[in-house]
């Protein structure tokens, strides 16, 4: 498909700036200010009317400006993460396979979700998972990290049968989820959740202020807030600190489960340039999806519907959202 965007200039590591009406914005070098239209793409200011529809802005405004929680949307439009090239990704990766899901069946009770749900991630790929509410996304995932049984299929994480795991195995074996909404400890401090997710290696001496310190590198914010109540912290504060806590485990594959939930584009654009930097540093990523924006961080994109898994899209198939879009929309 021929992108309608592809003439745009490639703009990198643009400051982004949020002003007193909620317009996000940046300025470049020559001092032009671009500001981020609904499709999101940004647009010289000139232009940018052009990109807005008559529909309220999307945009939350600025948290510092206003003194309240700036990061909770109702709506989430789907962000690009940079009008950058796409990455060239190469058509089926010979790397090995971390995971592989096989004719999968789950549910709830007697009620069955997952009627044969097979997938297949290789080491080192970040795997974005799309599909409508109640596709069954979730779901998979709490098959995977051995939080709901299995009712048939199998699983299989680095060699190994996990099928039957539990939760606690998972963890240790390096599979570890990012919950959705969060589901941070709001009356602990920021400090003592990241120390939460380095449970399961609490015997190791100096393991979790080496995690910290990594979870710094990604997250400085949470290492200026350390000793703050997470609660307290703003949704798109709480998310980051909710990946954090997850890779305190060290994990060989961190699940994240809907990340930009509720989030302003800008913040949702942070964390997955985040999941895209803690998978060029060697952690197989799983993302759980429906902002289809996040396909321009992956490596494959698995669509699911109705319990089923219905595409597999790697390589150009990745950049043509309208496979996927056609999917979501129902
Ligand atoms: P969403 O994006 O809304 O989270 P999803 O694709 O992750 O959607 P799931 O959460 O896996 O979907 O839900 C799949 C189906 O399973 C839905 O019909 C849902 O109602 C049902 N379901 C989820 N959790 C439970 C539960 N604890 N008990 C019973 N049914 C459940």
């Amino acid at each position: 498909m021929a992108d309608e965007h592809e003439d745009l200039e490639v703009v990198e590591d643009a400051d982004w700036y949020v002003d007193d009406d909620g317009t996000e914005y940046f300025i470049d070098d020559d001092g032009t200010r671009f500001e981020l239209g609904d499709d999101g793409y940004a647009y010289a200011v000139e232009d940018a009317a052009a990109a807005e529809d008559d529909g309220p802005s999307p945009f939350s405004p600025d948290a510092e400006a206003t003194g309240r929680d700036a990061d909770v949307t109702t709506e989430i439009p789907t962000v690009r993460v940079s009008a950058r090239e796409p990455e060239p990704v190469t058509e089926g990766s010979d790397a090995p396979v971390l995971l592989e899901l096989d004719n999968v069946k789950s549910g709830y009770g007697s009620l069955p979700v997952l009627h044969g749900v097979s997938a297949t991630i290789r080491q080192g790929e970040t795997a974005v998972l799309l599909g409508l509410n109640g596709a069954g996304k979730t779901t998979t995932a709490l098959n995977i990290c051995g939080a709901l049984r299995t009712w048939d299929g199998t699983i299989t994480f680095d060699g190994q049968d996990i099928t039957k795991w539990g939760t606690k195995k998972a963890v240790a074996n390096g599979i570890v989820m990012c919950p959705e909404g969060r589901r941070v400890f709001p009356d602990l401090s920021v400090g003592k959740n990241l120390q939460i997710g380095a449970w399961s290696q609490r015997k190791e001496r100096d393991y979790a202020e080496e995690q910290r310190e990594r979870v710094f590198g990604y997250f400085p914010r949470l290492g200026e807030r350390v000793n703050q109540l997470a609660g307290t912290l703003s949704g798109g504060e709480q998310q980051m600190l909710a990946v954090g806590r997850a890779l305190m485990a060290k994990p060989k594959l961190l699940i994240v489960d809907e990340a930009s939930m509720g989030l302003a584009p800008v913040i949702v654009h942070d964390v997955f340039e985040i999941v895209r930097q803690i998978n060029q540093d060697g952690t197989t990523v799983l993302m759980i999806e429906q902002n289809v924006g996040a396909l321009d961080v992956a490596d494959v994109g698995l669509v699911m519907e109705q319990g089923r898994m219905v595409k597999e899209l790697r390589g150009e198939r990745l950049r043509d959202t309208d496979e996927v879009t056609s999917v979501l929309m129902g």
